[in-house]
């Protein structure tokens, strides 16, 4: 049986995610751009590396359209 080790895993050796990117609102679309990223990316898989600048990028994409889909929900127009 194999020793668990803190040595991170390849980028690469996650299943592919099985998601349907079509019919999605533009905050589960932003959503899902962050999560594909992340799980995919060695800096947000890596807890001692830090941020990720594109992390965070993807992450801030998600705030402003979920704030404006609430926006929207709330009837709020411009
Ligand atoms: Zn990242």
């Amino acid at each position: 049986m194999d020793e668990p080790t803190n040595e991170p895993r390849p980028a690469d050796s996650r299943p592919p995610l099985v998601a349907a990117h079509t019919n999605l609102t533009p905050p589960q679309k932003a959503w899902s751009a962050y999560t594909v990223h992340a799980l995919a990316c060695r800096v947000c898989c890596d807890v001692d590396a830090g941020a990720c600048g594109t992390a965070g990028e993807l992450h801030q994409a998600w705030v402003v359209a979920s704030q404006a889909a609430f926006r929207r929900l709330a009837g709020e127009t411009a």
